[in-house]
């Protein structure tokens, strides 16, 4: 039963701006090639299974006691795994963890969003800012990337940054679903407009938060920046990154974010007392020691990233050849032609053959558009096949 197309009873009182709305609908049934949640496609190795398993065993029996409600170590743990990531270090007062980086950022729409303030993002962004917004009750103001090349206009987020008067400013970066990375000079430029703009709805001398989220950056080419290295300049950014993605940890569900210790205060004030159960944090911490094998495949994904990405240059629909947007994250998002009369509705028809066929795609993003995660060599290839199986029908 699908639970999530149950309309709500009018007999409740639920709020009134929610009435008619469906929840988030995952796709939990089974589908033997699932290319469409930008997940690692390869299981935890064994060796941090044992790890894990072990720690868990020695946490559980302290579970009569609520969870340790600080979780330093677990934080040192997440400082020192910035530190071999990006040879930068943060202390661990910089840094505040929970169930997924969703629920970190809701955190952060909750203190410096709300009524009468604005979240500007730059469409199409990540499906869950609306969201994250509506529950707020922040206004999303949505500046559109530049058409199929889905980078950000900077001369247009400045001019929108000051009209707007925001009091968040949320980038994704690679951006999902379309991959696309933003440079450090551009970043520079909208963290700037957003020092010079007093925000709407707050104090004079309040200026928004800016939350670049990296839960993608792991699978970055090294002559990308993390913008964790502007934080010594900006102390209103907030670098939001997670262990789902490159750390194939999705299941475990654990995200983080770096900001000042002023930003980390802010963010406890709202907080939910208790949010990292004990055997979270026995997880995360026995797996973060084994960093380097719990990312072990991300360089094999970029291999394929490139592999898949030449491939689908190639192929053409109907004569016109797929718009395929280079990307830095372990997805690729690929358009129809805007010249083919029916492109809206393609991504939904080849959505539904690559289901006949056992594969998982995603529709989303700008209308023509699905976007791929990148599975392993064996998926990639099915894929790429039951698609041209589809071209040549
Ligand atoms: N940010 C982006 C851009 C995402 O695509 C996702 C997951 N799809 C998340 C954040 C949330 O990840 P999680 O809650 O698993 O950390």
């Amino acid at each position: 039963m699908n639970i999530s197309n149950r309309r709500i009873s009018k007999h409740l009182s639920l709020r009134n701006d929610l009435v008619g709305l469906l929840p988030y609908e995952s796709f939990d049934t089974p589908v033997p090639v699932r290319l469409n949640t930008n997940e690692n496609p390869y299981e935890v190795p064994e060796l941090v299974k044992s790890a894990v398993v072990e720690s868990v065993e020695s946490a559980v029996s302290g579970s009569n006691r609520y969870p340790n409600d600080n979780f330093l170590s677990l934080r040192e743990h997440l400082a020192n795994y910035i530190y071999t990531l990006e040879k930068l270090r943060f202390s661990a007062d910089s840094i505040i963890a929970a169930n997924g980086s969703n629920e970190i950022m809701l955190e952060i729409f909750q203190a410096f969003g709300g009524p009468g303030r604005a979240c500007l993002s730059f469409s199409p962004a990540y499906s869950m800012y609306p969201q994250f917004c509506r529950d707020s009750f922040t206004t999303l103001v949505e500046v559109p990337r530049v058409p199929d090349k889905f980078t950000i206009d900077i001369e247009k987020a400045v001019k929108q940054i000051q009209e707007t008067a925001p009091s968040i400013i949320i980038i994704t970066n690679p951006n999902n679903p379309t991959g696309t990375y933003t440079c450090t000079d551009n970043l520079r430029k909208i963290l700037q407009a957003a020092e010079n703009t007093p925000v709407k709805g707050a104090d004079a001398d309040a200026r928004a938060v800016v939350i670049v989220d990296e839960a993608y950056s792991d699978f970055r080419d090294s002559t990308h920046e993390t913008s964790l290295k502007l934080m010594s300049e900006f102390p209103n950014l907030l670098v939001v990154k997670t262990l789902s993605k490159a750390f194939a940890f999705a299941g475990v569900r654990l995200g983080f974010a770096i900001a000042s210790p002023d930003i980390i205060r802010a963010l406890r004030i709202v907080r939910l007392p208790y949010n990292l159960s004990t055997i979270t944090q026995a997880v995360v911490i026995a797996a973060l020691k084994h960093a380097p094998e719990m990312l072990g495949a991300v360089e094999e994904i970029k291999r394929e990233r490139l592999n898949m990405f030449d491939q689908l240059k190639y192929l053409k629909y109907q004569g016109e050849p797929f718009l395929v947007v280079p990307s830095q994250a372990n997805f690729i998002q690929v358009g129809f032609s805007s010249n083919l009369p029916n492109y809206q509705q393609l991504p939904e028809e080849l959505h539904a053959y690559m289901l006949k066929n056992g594969v998982l795609i995603r529709r989303v993003g700008a209308p023509g558009y699905f976007r791929v995660t990148i599975g392993k060599p064996q998926e990639n290839e099915h894929f790429i096949t039951i698609l041209k199986l589809w071209l040549n029908n």
